[in-house]
């Protein structure tokens, strides 16, 4: 939904954040952002160039000292003021996510209003970040300390399907660890990341600690990512983009948090109820935009039937609308790319023989033609599209299995594990399931789209490198700091 532009000329003029600013790009060049939900041109963006990436840093690098020597209650104190500053605007930067997602009202403030929690856990972990001390083994003479100790300059790079909560955990936490920050946010997703640094602003964080560069990311991400500068990336998005990122980044300390095909496995005494709540709040909640989206839908063939049936029906129910009238249950979808990826999934299944029981197209009539029915598909088999490409849209494939076996084999091949989920009412089953399942994270009875602010997130195989949330972003951008001092031998009787 970016349009290039020389001339903006749009309702409102936004800008990017350098050393305390509010700047334009160094060129002068902007692009327009249009709602996916109404279609209208909801503002005007600063086009940013590698000039404007480099100079972001540049100021982050000078920057590095006076953050790495600001105390920890002070670092903590305005984590929990950016909090506060995000709290004063949740309604009214709630309904700008949505008509710049396309998510509906109710998903955008439950996401503007995690935010909260969210750095005020991680302000929470600071304060009890701590770090062995040991006396020595080889050399008793000795106590080691472990010190933590702040990457430097860290470059955060984020995508569009939630732009409150992914950049959230990246860029405040950053900085909470000691780092000066450099962000780029996704293109299609400006506006929500303008409202963070308004509240980062209002914080009072002082001047050049966290930046922000609007621009295209094949060249400010990438200017980012090999600047000899910068000494961390925190980078939240496709796989593809993440092999990239590596391949230019060398030796950068890097959290790649990446896609997922996740699978859903539900065993023949699975409850159907519960099991179809989770299906549909797996690939329906934010029109399917998650890499936590329930992607594959495994169901246990002595079910399979009653499944599908009570599945359709609820499915057929959802209202789709525009996403700030009331009672709406799913906005459009995001752009023109995904949507394709979506169409392209969908037939290559019918294709090759599979069934759209539910939806399956564009809906008429509405303010744009982003908004696709919520729609399921039986009879999908491993070679089909869907068990290998990310739809990343409203779309449950459901996959017929006889075993526990063949249901694992399947949800481990495409060498993808940020989340996977199992439903049964056999403990011994789900724990077996959550030892052969290669995933970061396993839920038992729960969908594949979970979370909690405490546990360790990150994927396993081509879904990513490292962990975040909770303490586990301070250790992500940081480096562990080994520090002896020789407190002299005691006696020791020979
Ligand atoms: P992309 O990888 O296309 O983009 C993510 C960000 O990277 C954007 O800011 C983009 O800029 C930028 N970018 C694009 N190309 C480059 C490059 N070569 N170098 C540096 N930066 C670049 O992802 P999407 O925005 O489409 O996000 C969806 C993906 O994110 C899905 O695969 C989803 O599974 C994954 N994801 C993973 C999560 C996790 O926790 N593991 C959580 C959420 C999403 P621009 O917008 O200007 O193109």
């Amino acid at each position: 939904m970016v349009k290039s532009s020389k001339k903006g000329g749009s309702k409102r003029a936004f800008k990017m954040y350098i050393d305390g600013k509010w700047v334009d790009s160094e060129g002068g060049e902007t692009f327009d952002l249009t709602s996916p939900a109404s279609g209208e041109v909801l503002g005007t963006f600063p086009k940013g160039t590698r000039e404007d990436a480099r100079r972001a840093v540049e100021v982050a690098v000078e920057a590095q000292d006076d953050v790495r020597s600001m105390p920890i209650q002070e670092r903590c104190r305005l984590g929990a003021r950016v909090a506060e500053e995000v709290r004063r605007f949740v309604k009214e930067y709630a309904v700008d996510c949505s008509l710049e997602h396309g998510k509906p009202l109710k998903e955008s403030i439950v996401e503007v209003e995690d935010v909260i929690p969210n750095l005020l856990w991680q302000v929470e972990d600071l304060k009890r970040w701590d770090a062995p001390v040991q006396e020595g083994y080889s050399k008793p003479d000795v106590v080691y300390m472990s010190l933590h100790e702040p990457l430097g300059t860290v470059a955060v790079i984020t995508p569009w399907n939630f732009p409150w909560v992914l950049p959230s955990e990246f860029v405040v936490q950053a900085f909470l660890a000691g780092n000066s920050v450099v962000w780029k946010p996704a293109s299609n997703t400006p506006v929500s990341a303008v409202h963070l640094m308004e509240s980062v602003d209002r914080a009072g964080v002082p001047p050049g600690f966290i930046n922000m560069v609007t621009g295209p990311g094949g060249e400010v991400g990438t200017t980012l990512v090999e600047h000899p500068l910068v000494d961390g990336i925190g980078f939240t998005g496709e796989t593809t983009t993440g092999l990239d990122i590596a391949k230019r980044a060398g030796l950068k300390k890097l959290t790649l948090e990446l896609g997922g095909l996740g699978p859903l496995i539900i065993m023949d005494d699975a409850k159907i109820e519960p099991a179809v709540e989770d299906i549909m709040f797996g690939c329906f909640t934010n029109t399917g935009h998650c890499c936590v989206a329930n992607e594959r839908v495994f169901v246990h063939e002595k079910i399979h039937d009653r499944l599908i049936r009570v599945l359709t029906e609820r499915t057929r129910k959802m209202k789709v609308g525009f996403p700030l009238d009331a009672d709406v249950d799913m906005g459009p979808v995001n752009n023109r790319p995904t949507l394709k990826k979506i169409e392209e999934n969908v037939s290559d299944a019918v294709d090759k023989g599979a069934k759209v029981v539910a939806g399956g197209k564009r809906i008429p009539g509405m303010p744009t033609d982003l908004y696709y029915a919520p729609t399921v598909v039986d009879g999908v088999t491993p070679e089909m599209d869907f068990n290998s490409v990310e739809t990343f849209g409203p779309v449950a494939p459901v996959f017929e299995v006889s075993s526990l076996d063949e249901a694992i084999e399947m949800a481990n091949a495409p060498r993808y594990g940020l989340s996977m989920a199992i439903h049964t009412s056999n403990l011994r089953v789900a724990m077996e399931a959550a030892k052969r399942l290669k995933s970061g994270q396993i839920c038992i009875n729960e969908p594949v789209y979970s979370w909690d602010y405490m546990n360790p997130w990150g994927g396993f195989r081509n879904s990513g490198l490292g962990r975040i949330a909770g303490r586990w972003t301070l250790d992500a951008f940081s480096e562990v700091k080994t520090v002896m001092i020789n407190v002299g031998r005691s006696p020791w009787p020979s």
